[in-house]
């Protein structure tokens, strides 16, 4: 399989509602869409969202190197989808965004031209086949604004079926945090309830949070203290906590998953695809996790769309569990791009609504125009 033409859409879709996060607020989806052609028409979809505080990509520099990489590979056979990465690698540093937009959509034409479901696939390349089939996926819904709306968010999801959240943190003084979160817990019965604080919190704040008794119900904590801590913080961070310690910033790959399973410093991890360089760099991570009896919390950056949204789930019905759930983004979209998008179903998303062969997703070409950045076009590479 070879590219015989791209193209790169670069999207900004308004969120249904702000998102406050202890670095930024959210207003729009600054997302990449990107659909590749092979020489037999196969066409494939991938996307990766902007994130410049995660991966230092800004709009203009993942469009850039997408076009960059895309004409360094045009001449490229693809195929083993075990070799992507590295001719990726051989061509541009870094950059793990714009790798793992291209990842996805060569690896929906390949799964498509296999004719055989993504997720379906992701089980065969690691040799995992023999599980059971997969677990409807919780999907895990984020609160924010003020408690009044946390609180009338909270009780209209789980009256939609919703039993697993989180709740950003680190915005306000502690003391504050901890009533809001126990306020919420208290509503929240038996669900599965994490925080994140973005890395926001000092060490000393983020110790006090997870030893008060008022929040101990909590499943995971994630992202407390900043990412350029010291191991000697994570250690204390870990060895204090009354609550299991997530990370999501700390963790770009493999090689931070492996440090620290060395330092013993967490319970888990968040992974995006976007962090990891694409979905199969994310299933080594998760399958890495999971050998060392750690948790995978599955998210997509806030927001993109349901074509990143069906490639990461792919991972969550690959790996057949996930109990700390998945954040999934295109939830908080005004619109999607696909004219059916994926969505939850009583809080799951269950395995049968990404059936097709590939990603299993197909936006519509009218939508994605409509959704174009302002002074930005479609790009023809
Ligand atoms: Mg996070």
């Amino acid at each position: 399989m070879k590219i015989a033409h791209a193209r790169i859409y670069p999207l900004s879709i308004p969120l249904s509602d702000p998102i406050k996060m202890s670095g930024e607020t959210v207003f729009d989806a600054k997302t990449v869409v990107l659909q590749l052609v092979d020489e037999k028409g196969y066409s494939g979809w991938g996307e990766a969202s902007v994130a410049p505080l995660m991966t230092g990509e800004t709009l203009d520099s993942l469009l850039a190197n997408l076009r960059y990489l895309v004409q360094k590979v045009r001449g490229i056979s693809w195929e083993d989808p075990r070799n992507l990465t590295a001719e990726l690698n051989k061509v541009l540093y870094g950059n793990s965004s714009a790798k793992s937009c291209l990842q996805m959509a060569l690896l929906d034409i390949y799964t498509q031209k296999e004719n055989v479901v993504l997720w379906k696939f992701l089980r065969t390349l690691f040799k995992k086949n023999d599980l059971d089939k997969p677990l409807p996926i919780p999907i895990l819904r984020m609160l924010g604004g003020s408690i009044e709306k946390e609180q009338m968010d909270a009780e209209s999801l789980r009256r939609q079926g919703y039993r697993h959240w989180k709740i950003k943190v680190g915005l306000l003084p502690l003391e504050q945090d901890i009533k809001r979160v126990e306020t919420l817990l208290n509503l929240l019965g038996e669900d599965t309830v994490s925080v994140d604080a973005n890395g926001a919190m000092n060490i000393e704040d983020a110790i006090r949070f997870t030893q008060s008794d008022k929040v101990g119900r909590l499943a995971f904590a994630e992202q407390l203290i900043t990412s350029n801590s010291s191991t000697f913080d994570f250690c204390r961070l870990k060895n204090e906590s009354k609550i299991a310690i997530g990370l999501d910033e700390s963790i770009h790959g493999l090689r931070e998953v492996e440090q620290f399973i060395e330092l013993k410093a967490f319970d888990g991890a968040s992974l995006k695809l976007i962090k990891t360089g694409g979905l199969i760099e994310a299933m080594e991570c998760a399958l890495m996790l999971e050998n060392n009896n750690l948790k995978i919390n599955l998210a997509c950056k806030v927001a993109e769309t349901s074509i990143s949204a069906a490639a990461t789930a792919a991972i969550g019905f690959a790996l057949g569990r996930l109990p700390w759930g998945y954040s999934m983004s295109n939830q908080y979209l005004s619109f999607d791009v696909c004219k059916v998008p994926l969505v939850a179903e009583n809080g799951l998303l269950d395995s049968s609504k990404l059936n097709a062969p590939g990603i299993g997703i197909d936006p519509d070409i009218m939508l994605l125009k409509s959704a174009i950045a302002k002074e930005y076009s479609v790009i023809s590479c």
